[in-house]
């Protein structure tokens, strides 16, 4: 493996930890992945069936574009690899993070039949790439959950492509993706987006109460 691949490695294992300690990666879920390298491409990916407060920096895969292993650490990649693999080579990132908090399962199911959360005039969108003004409004699109991985993958291919603005999606009553272009990026994009679903959420819970 190389030195590349180490360093990635325990970065991911650093944001793992961190998720898990704000309860956005409860016992196996979510998964995690950056790019080692994109010619062919490799990337370190979080390894199926392991507890992500429990994860080590010597448990990730090195993977290909097809969820092969390529050596070294022997073990399952994760059945949403090839979900990374879509979101990496459509556009462009170099690291993408896949969070199952309370708050993103909650609204993507709330918002399902609008197809998509919109947030809009939150100070904290300034945190995601490319956003100068709490008055942009992001659009977070929701698709339907499915564990047919490779037809999924290719409704994440066209929901990419009709919001190419998105910084993320949801997939209903399941969970986050977002990326970045390295992983400080999509790590910052989770913690903006999940910030932001939550605020929806508890926003949407007061107001129901105070009615
Ligand atoms: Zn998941």
């Amino acid at each position: 493996m190389s030195d590349g691949f180490d360093e990635i490695a325990s970065r991911l294992v650093a944001t793992a930890k961190s998720f898990h300690s704000r309860g956005w990666l409860l016992g196996t879920s979510g998964n995690l992945s950056a790019v080692v390298q994109r010619e062919p491409l490799q990337l370190a990916m979080s390894p199926s069936g392991v507890d992500k407060g429990e994860l080590r920096a010597d448990q990730l895969l090195s993977i290909d574009e097809h969820a092969q292993i390529t050596g070294g650490n022997s073990g399952k990649p994760s059945d949403e690899s090839l979900l990374h693999i879509r979101i990496v080579k459509q556009r462009g990132a170099g690291a993408v993070l896949h969070t199952h908090s309370i708050w993103n399962t909650i609204l993507s199911d709330v918002y399902a039949a609008e197809g998509g959360v919109k947030i809009e005039g939150y100070e904290m969108l300034k945190g995601l790439q490319g956003v100068r003004t709490h008055e942009h409004a992001e659009w977070l699109p929701i698709i339907e959950n499915s564990q047919n991985i490779p037809a999924l993958a290719g409704t994440i291919g066209h929901t990419l492509n009709r919001h190419e603005a998105a910084h993320g999606f949801l997939v209903r009553r399941h969970g986050l993706y977002s990326w970045g272009e390295n992983l400080a990026q999509a790590k910052r994009h989770i913690e903006i987006l999940e910030f932001l679903l939550e605020t929806i959420g508890r926003t949407l819970h007061i107001r129901a109460q105070a009615t």
